[in-house]
């Protein structure tokens, strides 16, 4: 695997004329029941981002936490200025919790991170550099993830399969929420109107300047992932139908080419009615074609209302989420 995917040609640093200085970096943290991880949170991003020579704002967004997430977070509010919390109405999912912490994010560099600290904050070092250098987006690649189950690695491998093949905005495989994006990047995201976030699918088709760097995601260090089969099953159904219609279209290519085989099947049943005659027997043929066609039929209608169902929440145009609280901030 290469290391660093370079999308295009490396802009030089000498005409990027980017600096850090006077800088602010937003950190943008969803939370969904984290307390457990908020103390070694807070020394990692401490230890980590202390020396970077950015302003540092830690924008995390409660995304309706049934445990004391939201409680410490205020706490902490009182003795740190860095930090500004946006308390989500109820849970809406770690999406929409993202979508709100970009836009109220006020930094000129903006980073989403896990809570978890699957996302090692001594990366974004890194990836000021690179964005000093003129890149406008540095998102971590996953080199190991030896820290997830075989069973979801296989699954994820499959999907950027099929996502890639589907879309025409791949995105790099192994790559998660976890960048530094510029602030062009983020006014960018925030024009995008859709109500179905599939943030990796919308930071794939903003473009801008990408480039990888790779690094090992480590294990969660505490609590449990919110993410189970089902959820991420609807996770991959909302990426594909975000950005594939191909689903939708496949329909008049397997009915063509049904109607071709059934027209071919009938041209041969009755050429073998005037040669050999009558046959009655035929139970098991009619039915495997009767029981097939309606199996297709019943997928066809099943991708429809996929779709369908999709278009009746972005119609009905609620918000992504609804903010009941914000702390810590100037306005
Ligand atoms: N999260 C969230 N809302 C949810 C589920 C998760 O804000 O409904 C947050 C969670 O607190 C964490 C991040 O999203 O900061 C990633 O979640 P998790 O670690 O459970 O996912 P995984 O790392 O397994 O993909
Ligand atoms: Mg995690």
């Amino acid at each position: 695997m290469t290391p660093a995917r370079r999308t295009r040609t490396a802009p030089s640093a000498s005409t990027s004329g980017r600096s850090r200085k006077d800088r602010t970096l937003s950190l943008v943290v969803p939370m969904h029941d984290e307390a457990p991880a908020l103390e070694a949170l807070f020394g990692r991003l401490d230890e980590a981002l202390g020396g970077l020579g950015l302003r540092l704002e830690i924008v995390c967004v409660d995304d309706g936490s049934r445990d004391d997430t939201l409680a410490q977070l205020v706490g902490r509010a009182a003795q740190d200025r860095r930090l500004r919390i946006v308390a989500l109405s109820r849970n809406f999912g770690k999406e929409a919790a993202l979508t709100a912490g970009l836009d109220a994010a006020t930094g000129d560099l903006v980073v989403p991170l896990d809570a978890d600290l699957q996302d090692p904050p001594e990366l974004i070092g890194e990836f000021v550099d690179l964005w000093e250098q003129g890149y406008d987006v540095i998102y971590g690649v996953r080199t190991d993830r030896t820290s997830d189950t075989v069973a979801k690695r296989t699954s994820a491998s499959l999907f950027y399969r099929i996502f890639n093949w589907l879309s025409d905005y791949p995105i790099p495989a192994s790559t998660g929420d976890f960048r530094l994006m510029d602030r062009a990047v983020v006014e960018a995201l925030k024009r995008l109107p859709e109500r179905n976030r599939f943030m990796k699918g919308l930071f794939a088709w903003v473009g801008f300047r990408q480039v990888g760097v790779p690094y090992v995601r480590p294990a969660r260090i505490a609590g449990t992932t919110a993410w189970g089969y089902r959820k991420l099953f609807r996770f991959a159904l909302d990426g594909l139908t975000a950005f594939s219609t191909l689903p939708l279209r496949v329909w008049t290519m397997v009915g063509a080419l049904a109607a071709v085989l059934a027209l071919a099947a009938g041209v041969f049943l009755i050429l073998r009615v005037l040669i050999v005659g009558r046959d009655v027997p035929g139970y098991a043929s009619l039915m495997v074609v009767v029981l097939f066609g309606f199996a297709l039929q019943m997928i066809a209608l099943g991708v429809l209302g996929e779709y369908i169902g999709r278009m009746y929440q972005e119609v009905k145009g609620r918000p992504t989420y609804l903010v009941r609280e914000r702390i810590g901030f100037e306005d």
